[in-house]
């Protein structure tokens, strides 16, 4: 490719841009105690500045000694993540001032990380692809400040040290990915890779921060230069708290750099702050050059050497095993069997209820139980998998027909968002008179039908197949779906053919 430069140029190409993504991911890893102290990790119920002690606070003469927890939880991520560990890493300091870093530096790795060069599979925009990841290191959480009195303006600031020394794993990928989409499938991925390890808890409020880098590049300029184009700045998108934040950011960034090329923009590299509430990235301070950080080793800690440790980590099995075991063991779709292993309590939660009937238990869990919750924004954890199974045998005995299954999952549902004691399915039926209507009942209800609607029957004499449809459904109105609609239409054939008998 010719080089390009100035506005002209890089206008000329914008019909055939391409995104270009990557993201540094920091997760708390879920320890007891803190990274470099023994203070508890369990703060988020407790008063600010509760959980503290001389190290975590940064005081004169504390020494900070590495949490042997941390370190295996760090070695399985990098592991699981097809890292090389290396022979050697090493803490340092990152010096800058902010008040919810007490010390004045953060202790991170810098040059000699933990881990370099690994891969994560994903559900690309594209089919299946691999996620390059760069880095992979340990460091510490700081504090946290507390905005008092309107989040715009706030009249003060309260900063409270409970989070200072929280155990955090960092994760950063080469630019691979290509839409916010692909940013989402990412982070799922990652996310469920790290809780199958158990070393990660993403319902912790604050558990999982990125920052996301984001730049618009000539079709396939990027992997032939191996670096943007001049004019084409990234952005950078700073901590981002939550999943569909990450992907909401992407987007509105992408409408915002692609007005500013359609318009022959330069664009410089620079830092945004994605404000949550608004869906929008405004600018931020600049950011600090690699050089204003004034990294060096940290003098109290030794090196790490822990890559033959690593080797001897056995891991557990992880989401893209579990999807092939799912479909083997199970007799799962592919695509079922991606949604039931995306989350280690869906995967869970499934394993309970298959015995029943594997087949309808993955339907009745990926596509209805799963959508029913996304609605009501509910975990799966308050489900009770006994009044699950309760209700797929339900279903697999012909008790009840899928309309009054999905009836009486809502109602269940509902019971549980309300924070109430749920009812069992079986009494759920019971109270709204769900059970199936027996044959005999069906008939009459047709013959009422047929009656009623005598120009539909004669429509369906004459070959007319909407009129069969019709009747259908009038019938399931009149039963309010407590017949089976593939019943009805077998009866109401045979009816209308033979007269019923
Ligand atoms: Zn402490
Ligand atoms: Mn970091």
């Amino acid at each position: 490719m010719s080089s390009v430069s100035g506005s002209p140029a890089f206008k000329a190409l914008e019909g055939d841009d391409e995104v270009i993504i990557g993201l540094e991911v920091h997760c708390q890893l879920d320890t007891r105690t803190k990274l470099f102290c023994g203070c508890s990790t369990d703060y988020r119920d407790d008063g600010p500045n509760t959980h503290v002690c001389p190290i975590c606070l940064g005081l004169p003469g504390s020494l900070p000694a590495v949490n042997r927890k941390a370190v295996e939880f760090a070695l399985k991520v990098a592991k699981a993540l097809n890292c090389r560990v290396l022979e050697e890493s090493e803490f340092s300091r990152k010096n800058y001032f902010y008040p919810d870093l007490n010390k004045g530096f953060q202790i991170s790795q810098y040059d000699k990380p933990l881990a370099v060069e690994g891969w994560l599979r994903i559900e690309g925009d594209n089919g299946e692809k691999t996620v390059r990841i760069t880095r992979v290191h340990m460091e510490e959480d700081p504090g946290r400040l507390v905005h008092k009195g309107g989040a715009d303006r706030p009249k003060y600031t309260l900063v409270d040290y409970n989070r200072a020394g929280i155990p955090l794993i960092e994760m950063v990928t080469e630019p691979d990915i290509r839409s916010p989409k692909e940013a989402r499938r990412f982070l799922n991925k990652l996310r469920a890779t790290l809780e199958y390890l158990g070393v990660f808890d993403s319902e912790k409020e604050g558990s999982l921060r990125v920052d996301a880098n984001i730049s618009i590049q000539p079709r396939g300029w990027f992997e032939a230069h191996g670096k943007g184009m001049e004019g084409r700045g990234r952005t950078e998108i700073k901590n981002i708290s939550s999943y569909k934040g990450v992907e909401k950011a992407l987007t509105f960034e992408i409408t915002r750099q692609k007005n500013l090329i359609r318009r022959g923009q330069r664009l410089e590299t620079a830092t945004r702050h994605f404000v949550e509430t608004r869906g929008v990235t405004t600018a931020s301070r600049s950011k600090e050059m690699e050089q204003d950080y004034r990294y060096f080793p940290e003098p109290d800690l030794v090196p790490l050497r822990v890559s033959d440790w690593c080797e001897r980590i056995v891991l557990p099995e992880l989401p893209d095993a579990r999807h092939n075991r799912f479909m083997e063991e199970y007799g799962c779709s592919y695509n079922h069997a991606r949604t039931l292993t995306g989350d280690l309590r869906v995967a869970e939660f499934y394993e309970k209820v298959a015995a029943v009937d594997p087949r309808i238990a993955a339907t009745w869990v990926a596509d209805t139980l799963l959508g029913e919750l996304n609605y009501r924004d509910m975990n799966i954890a308050k489900v009770s998998p006994s009044h699950f199974i309760e209700l797929l045998q339900m279903l697999r005995e012909d008790v009840i027909t899928d309309k009054s299954a999905v009836e009486v999952l809502r109602v269940i549902l509902d019971q549980l968002a309300e924070g109430c004691q749920c009812e069992a399915p079986s009494t759920c039926v019971a109270r709204l008179n769900l059970a199936k209507t027996a044959d005999d009942g069906l008939d009459a209800v047709i013959e009422e039908v047929t009656e009623e609607h005598p120009q539909a029957v004669e429509d369906f004499h004459n070959g007319r197949k909407e009129a069969l449809n019709f009747l259908v459904g009038q019938v399931m109105r009149k039963t309010r779906g407590r017949v089976d609609p593939g019943d009805v239409n077998r009866r109401l054939r045979e009816i209308l053919s033979h007269g019923g008998t």
